[in-house]
């Protein structure tokens, strides 16, 4: 609920409605700016309470938030700013790109892949390390040894590190050598972790499960934000559709909506989106117009011979061709890559 309170109040008449409403468990949040001055409530509301609000001289006005999701809702059309190792910052203003194989598979060829993601223009490395396969019998990551990859090559190239956490038992692991933990769409309900993830003092990016309802995806990243996390950035990754011809159906709607609703940064992943690297570019493209704020995107430099999702991994030659068309897009778009 947004309580508007009149102009001009005294710090009395302020301090009483805030000590009123924490005495009713009301959780008060004072989110004034230039215009207005207003209170931000979450809590249970029933009538007797609504009235009495509306009984104090100070209240002007009081809205009811139709939205089960409060703190990552946006209110006052303010966004998120996420400032990351080496100078980097995600904001309204830039468009990040995280790039990189699917699957983290040895130093040398990792090594081989951020040389040229950072010669490209990028400034973001992703790899997995843990990898949920659908199949057990697929290869299943790195684990340990692969962090500890990424993080060797991350800092040696001053990259920004990315990589998909699967347990609350790699917490810790995950602490000392990522720089953004990536919550993948199979933990996207995994709330348990989620809470965990929340007290970790690192950017979650968090995706949306292939299933998932805007505002299914809202409610996990409120899991986040309610306890105490909010550095946190949207992926949309396909969703499951009728359209069995490619592997998920990108919803950009979906990518336009939450830019509506949350002050959350909002990317794209073109790559587990289409499951065709011949999709990407395009896809790509689409997303920096629908007003994502980045892409993350499976590049690798031997995409036959690839360990996971070759198919849909950018050779190196196309993934410049993309960051060259991309850049030259970005500033029609008032974004910067
Ligand atoms: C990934 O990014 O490596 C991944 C597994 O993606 P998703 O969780 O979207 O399937
Ligand atoms: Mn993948």
């Amino acid at each position: 609920m947004i309580v508007h309170l009149k102009k001009g109040i005294t710090k009395k008449e302020y301090d009483e409605i805030n000590e009123y409403l924490l005495n009713q468990d009301i959780k008060v949040q004072d989110i004034s700016d230039e215009k207005d001055s207003k209170l931000l409530l979450s809590g249970s509301f029933d009538r007797s309470l609504l009235e009495r609000i509306y009984s104090f001289d100070a209240v002007l006005d009081a809205k009811k938030i139709r939205t089960p999701y409060q703190k990552v809702l946006k209110i006052n059309n303010e966004k998120k700013s996420i400032k990351l190792p080496y100078n980097n910052e995600i904001n309204e203003n830039n468009f990040i790109i995280i790039a990189g194989p699917c699957s983290i598979e040895s130093k040398e060829s990792l090594t081989k892949i951020a040389i040229e993601v950072k010669k490209a223009g990028a400034n973001f490395l992703r790899g997995g390390a843990f990898k949920l396969r659908t199949s057990p019998y697929s290869f299943q990551g790195l684990q340990e040894e692969g962090l500890k990859i990424l993080h060797e090559v991350g800092k040696k190239l001053e990259l920004v590190t990315v990589s998909e956490i699967t347990s609350i038992s790699q917490i810790d692991l995950f602490i000392k050598y990522v720089d953004i933990i990536q919550v993948g769409a199979r933990n996207m309900y995994n709330y348990e972790l989620l809470k965990e993830l929340a007290k970790v003092n690192k950017p979650i990016l968090l995706k949306r499960a292939f299933s998932a309802t805007i505002e299914e995806l809202l409610l996990s990243a409120e899991y986040l934000a309610e306890h105490g996390n909010t550095d946190i950035i949207l992926c949309e990754r396909g969703i499951r559709t009728f359209n069995e011809d490619i592997r998920n159906t990108l919803d950009l709607g979906g990518v336009i909506r939450l830019k509506e609703l949350t002050f959350l940064p909002v990317i794209v992943d073109p790559s587990h989106a289409s499951g065709r690297y011949e999709m990407v570019p395009k896809l790509s493209k689409a997303s920096l117009a629908a007003g994502a704020d980045g892409l993350m995107i499976e590049v690798h430099d031997d995409p036959l011979n690839a360990l996971s999702d070759g198919a849909q991994s950018l050779k190196i030659n196309k993934f410049h061709k993309l960051m060259d068309d991309l850049k030259k897009a970005s500033s029609i778009f008032d974004k910067k890559i």
